[in-house]
């Protein structure tokens, strides 16, 4: 479970973590209530579970109330209708630093990672400078010290000045990590003020979704949560792009993702299921991906490739979606069953069933993701 914005700097404040003074809203009244709360100028940042939103233009100063009325109204236009706004107090940075803990999935341990340059371009930085990402592998049986953090927060080119703030805030930052059970905890930017302080910009945590049982915060916060991708039972993966994917089995999946990617579209989301597929947990993939391609993806692509499991069934649950969502982008699909997936419906019957339905059918998958990726361009 990814937590938005808000939620993981709440658990940052319990942690002592210093964050802005903000205040959530839903709609344009409460953002110039909560504006006026706080004082201008205050910075609005639409809550939205993908990364990018700075360039994206979902982060916007505002300096008085007109401003903040016309861009929270502008911000909101482009988010779901029960996705929201946080107004947070604008603060001035003389710098911004990057920390993050999160698992290394080859060596399957936590890594603490720092660096001096954060902010919008971390990836570049990493990309272009691996030397300025400082990483430690935590031994989990052990933890982490306190010199180890100095030497990372050294090694990612700190100066004594903020040393002894920001190793504090990487202890806690760990301690959250191993409470909540994280698999991503992390911060960027770390603010660094004129007078020393340092504040939170932003967090990211990923929490284990197995793990959320456990804990009585998480708990109350899924409990809370009217979001699709929190109320199904699929495995969802927001992704940053604007193409969204129904599809099948991980790997099929997999490598249809990276084949968009080569030919140069963008993926929204996709999902996945925890056990076999019946009507029912197909109808619910379907329907997550639909809803929370709402206001985000410009197309949907619906990829059904079957070898063993029902043809029938999975057209059902996808058809069901269909009529229950009545998505208002383009959808398109390839459909493809072998051998068992066809004794109840043809792949013809399929394809007469999803065309009825207002779904572009391609008869190649190749074909399927040149139309995606084309009209995700319009
Ligand atoms: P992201 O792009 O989705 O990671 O969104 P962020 O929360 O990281 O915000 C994007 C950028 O906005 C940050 O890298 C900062 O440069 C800037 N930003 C956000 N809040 C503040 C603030 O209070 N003061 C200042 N100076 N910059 C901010
Ligand atoms: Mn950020």
């Amino acid at each position: 479970m990814r937590l938005y914005e808000y939620e993981g700097k709440e658990l940052f404040r319990t942690l002592g973590i210093p964050t802005p003074r903000g205040l959530v809203a839903g709609t344009v009244e409460e953002a110039a209530a909560a504006a006026e709360t706080i004082g201008y100028p205050v910075i609005i940042k639409a809550q939205v579970q993908m990364g990018g939103r700075g360039k994206a233009g979902l982060v916007k100063k505002a300096e008085n109330e007109a401003a903040l009325r016309n861009l929270a109204a502008e911000i909101k236009d482009r988010i779901r209708a029960d996705e929201k706004l946080l107004i947070e107090e604008a603060v001035t940075a003389v710098s911004e630093g990057y920390l993050g803990i999160t698992i290394d999935d080859v060596k399957g341990v936590p890594v603490l990672v720092a660096s001096a340059q954060g902010g919008m371009d971390v990836e570049k930085v990493a990309a272009g400078n691996p030397n300025a990402m400082a990483k430690t592998y935590i031994d989990v049986t052990r933890g982490l010290r306190k010199y180890e953090i100095l030497d990372t927060l050294k090694r990612a080119g700190y100066s004594d000045g903020p040393l002894k703030n920001l190793a504090d805030v990487t202890m806690e930052l760990y301690r959250l990590f191993k409470t909540y059970e994280a698999d991503t905890a992390e911060i960027n930017p770390i603010l660094f003020l004129e007078d020393g302080r340092l504040v939170a910009g932003d967090s990211k945590v990923i929490v284990d979704d197995y793990a959320v049982f456990r804990n009585e915060i998480l708990r109350k916060i899924k409990d809370q949560r009217k979001d699709p991708e929190s109320n199904t039972k699929a495995i969802y993966v927001p992704l940053n792009g604007n193409i969204g994917i129904v599809s099948l089995g991980a790997s099929n999946t997999m490598m249809l993702i990276d084949s968009i990617k080569c030919f140069g579209g963008e993926p929204a989301n996709f999902a996945d299921l925890a056990s076999g597929v019946d009507h029912d947990s197909m109808e619910e993939l379907a329907t997550v991906i639909l809803k929370a391609s709402e206001n985000k993806a410009k197309v949907v692509l619906i990829n059904i490739t079957l070898a063993g499991a029902s043809l029938k069934v999975v057209m059902e649950g996808v058809l069901d979606a269909i009529k229950k969502v009545q998505p208002k982008m383009p959808l398109v699909a390839n459909v493809r069953a072998t051998g068992a997936a066809r004794l109840q419906m043809s792949t013809e019957e399929a394809v007469a069933a999803l065309e009825q339905a207002g779904v572009i059918c391609c008869s190649r998958l190749e074909d399927a993701i040149s139309m995606v990726i084309r009209i995700s361009k319009e």
